[in-house]
């Protein structure tokens, strides 16, 4: 694996999310797979600003996520994973260790929920990783598609 420095990506709500959309739609023309890792919700969270935390998954969607799929559709094959790596509640501003919700879409996929992504519309997929270290084999093999 590779670290792809991105200029302007600070770790803090005010990371450049065109950056990092920017870098991983070229590292994903030399790479099997492209992780892109956020951390903007987590530190509104951990300040306890629903604010911000609305604002920058607003701003992963706009100015990541959907960057990011244009150009995978541009590859005859590809999937996309998108996941928090943990819960942070505005209420303790702390990490928490409940699962987490889930989506994965992908050229093979079969299974559509037409939901929009949201923690209630997860749970009611009925869909659950037991162990969560297995969720990377199930994206990779492409088998909960
Ligand atoms: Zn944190």
């Amino acid at each position: 694996m590779n670290i792809i420095n991105v200029p302007g990506a600070t770790a803090y709500l005010d990371t450049d999310y065109e950056a990092k959309a920017k870098y991983a739609i070229e590292a994903i023309k030399t790479h099997d797979m492209v992780l892109i890792h956020i951390e903007a919700p987590d530190e509104a969270s951990h300040e306890g600003s629903i604010h911000e935390k609305i604002r920058a998954i607003e701003n992963i969607d706009k100015k990541i996520i959907g960057p990011v799929y244009d150009a995978l559709k541009e590859y005859s094959e590809f999937r996309i994973l998108v996941l928090p790596d943990h819960y942070t509640p505005i209420r303790t501003k702390t990490h928490t260790s409940e699962p987490v919700p889930f989506t994965i879409y992908g050229f093979d996929s079969s299974k559509k929920s037409n939901l929009s992504f949201t923690e209630l519309n997860a749970e009611q997929t009925g869909l659950k990783v037991k162990k969560g270290y297995k969720l990377m084999n199930h994206f990779i093999e492409g088998d909960i598609l």
